[in-house]
């Protein structure tokens, strides 16, 4: 098999049983570090819930994320400028953003914006930064999907786990999924160089969390994002007006409506 991302020949590894039921082929490719799984055939039931019901840590993932980002964006990008969450989910993360008062749009090829409505994301915004939290794992197409990205904007922060070395065994690393089947692509820090490249990008990770960009950033000013744990987003926040209430008034044009706390 074909590696999805530099077009390798991509080597058989294991073989493991997903959704209790289908055992599927994984291939590693030794050019780049990627691993994947044959060409998924049973996403359709894979997907019959797009938020897997075990992601129990979903709210609290959100938060943590909505903090580190308010940081990130606040230090290194124009925090008045808009920005896309692409493949938001059922927009908890756009509505966050927006209540801290960051512009963020909304954009998921298949989950169905809750609490997000009316901040779609539409093809004429210009978006100064994209996130994408816990969606590389499952693209089926990643180059694909991050040439999209690439032509919002070149600037893309997203998480995923990234692969260990040694390559674990099916029942040694939880990140494999096999329970829920939505995880089929799997990246080695050698796989996200290799993309930055590709596309004439920089490469900046920190643990789960990873940076795409066309910016120029002293790896030394990372630890910023550190400073959560002392509560520094809540700082950095008092530069920024909540859109909660403006949103809102949009929302049921006109009067807002009171009880929205
Ligand atoms: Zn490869």
């Amino acid at each position: 098999m074909k590696c999805k991302i530099c077009f390798h020949e991509s080597n058989f590894i294991f073989a493991a049983t997903i959704l209790k039921k289908y055992n599927i082929k994984y291939y590693f490719c030794d050019n780049c570090g990627f691993l994947q799984t044959e060409e998924p055939y049973w996403l359709d039931e894979a997907y019959s819930e797009p938020i897997s019901i075990s992601d129990t840590g979903y709210l609290q993932r959100n938060l943590y994320l909505s903090q580190k980002m308010t940081i990130l964006l606040s230090i290194f990008f124009n925090k008045e400028a808009s920005f896309l969450d692409y493949g938001g989910g059922y927009g908890v993360f756009v509505r966050l953003m927006r209540d801290i008062g960051f512009d963020f749009y909304w954009y998921d090829k298949y989950a169905t914006n809750i609490f997000a409505r009316g901040f779609e994301y539409k093809d004429d915004m210009e978006i100064e930064a994209i996130t994408s939290f816990e969606t590389f794992e499952h693209f089926v197409n990643p180059l694909d999907e991050i040439k999209s990205m690439i032509r919002i904007s070149k600037n893309i922060i997203f998480t995923t786990e990234l692969l260990p070395y040694p390559i674990p065994k099916p029942q040694e690393w939880w990140y494999y999924g096999l329970n829920h089947g939505q995880h089929i692509s799997f990246y080695s820090k050698r796989t996200l160089q290799y993309i930055a490249k590709k596309f004439n990008l920089n490469y900046y990770g920190m643990g789960s969390l990873h940076l795409l960009t066309n910016k120029n950033i002293p790896k030394v000013m990372f630890s910023i994002l550190k400073l959560d744990k002392f509560g520094f987003h809540k700082l950095l926040q008092i530069g920024l007006k909540s859109k909660t209430l403006d949103d809102n008034t949009k929302l049921v044009g006109g009067d807002s409506e009171r009880n929205i706390y």
